[in-house]
């Protein structure tokens, strides 16, 4: 399954049969870490500042000291991509809180856990990118921020796991998480825009979504490409009336919504959409 797969752990690379981590590594027992996806196109990672920006704030937010600096960081990045068979692939940067006692206190984790895997991802199914995703509001919620601030990029996804339960019992592709006021936040590993009236649309962060690394570059190539873009709440009642709709994210890129709950986009892949994921393409290669 993962025959080209990569790893670097704990400060060097293994061959990934032997890329072990405890049963008492605190991110497996209590999901206490942070993570970021990373996709490199001819062996250059896309967004790489970016991403580790990121990374080294969630761990602050969580109160995890890593005992790397952004440098080793990022020479633990390009030593796994340069021992990677191919140019283009996605890689997985994971800290965790480290082996320690059964208890939640993370005072018993004495050292970080840190890995970097590279692999190739296929996230999507071709279909869905020329056809369309078929996407349904999910009833689960996304955790509201006064819980888990959604800035921080935890390996706590079980709320979007079980959004994505539901996608797959309806015989959907992806499900959207309402927050506890009933407005849109985002996918479950990818934000949502929606095009109205001419306009592009997409909730901001407050609402509840993880600041995105493609929203943030969507939106700059929306304002490179005179489209008008806003950050505003949405309400299902815009997904279901929209123009167009689509996805972005690092591993799912641009990817354009057919429907929601059963409503059809009065476009998919839509003109905005086509211009959009365009200009993308463009620069991830630049
Ligand atoms: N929301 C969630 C919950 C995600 O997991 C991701 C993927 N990292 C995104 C949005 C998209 O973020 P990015 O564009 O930075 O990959």
């Amino acid at each position: 399954m993962h025959e080209h797969a990569v790893c670097w752990l704990n400060g060097r690379l293994v061959p990934t049969g032997e890329a072990r981590i405890s049963v008492f590594d605190h991110g497996l027992l209590y999901g206490d870490g942070v993570f970021e996806g990373i996709r490199f196109y001819n062996r250059r990672p896309f967004k790489l500042a970016a991403h580790l920006e990121r990374f080294l704030d969630s761990a602050r937010a969580i109160a995890l000291d890593l005992p790397y600096s952004r440098d080793d960081l990022g020479a633990a990045v390009t030593e796994t991509v340069a021992a990677f068979a191919g140019p283009d692939g996605y890689l997985r940067l994971v800290a965790t809180r480290g082996e320690g006692a059964l208890g939640i206190d993370p005072r018993n984790c004495a050292r970080p856990s840190l890995f970097v895997i590279a692999d190739r991802l296929s996230m999507v199914a071709r279909e869905s990118r020329e056809q369309g995703a078929r996407l349904i509001i999910a009833a689960t919620r996304r955790l509201p921020p006064d819980g888990l601030d959604p800035r921080i990029k935890s390996l706590n996804y079980l709320n979007h796991i079980l959004a994505r339960i539901e996608a797959n019992q309806a015989g959907a592709d992806e499900a959207i998480l309402l927050n506890a006021a009933g407005r849109v936040t985002e996918g479950t590993a990818d934000n949502v825009f929606v095009v109205r009236h001419g306009r592009l649309l997409t909730p901001p962060p407050v609402e509840g979504a993880l600041a995105g690394i493609t929203r943030e570059t969507v939106l700059e190539l929306a304002l490179a490409a005179g489209i008008p873009v806003s950050e505003s709440a949405l309400a299902p009642y815009d997904l279901y009336t929209a123009d167009e709709c689509f996805l972005t994210g690092t591993g799912a890129e641009l990817i354009p919504v057919a429907e929601v709950d059963g409503r059809r986009m009065a476009a998919c892949p839509g003109p905005f959409y086509r211009e959009l994921a365009r200009r993308y393409e463009e620069i991830v290669r630049a």
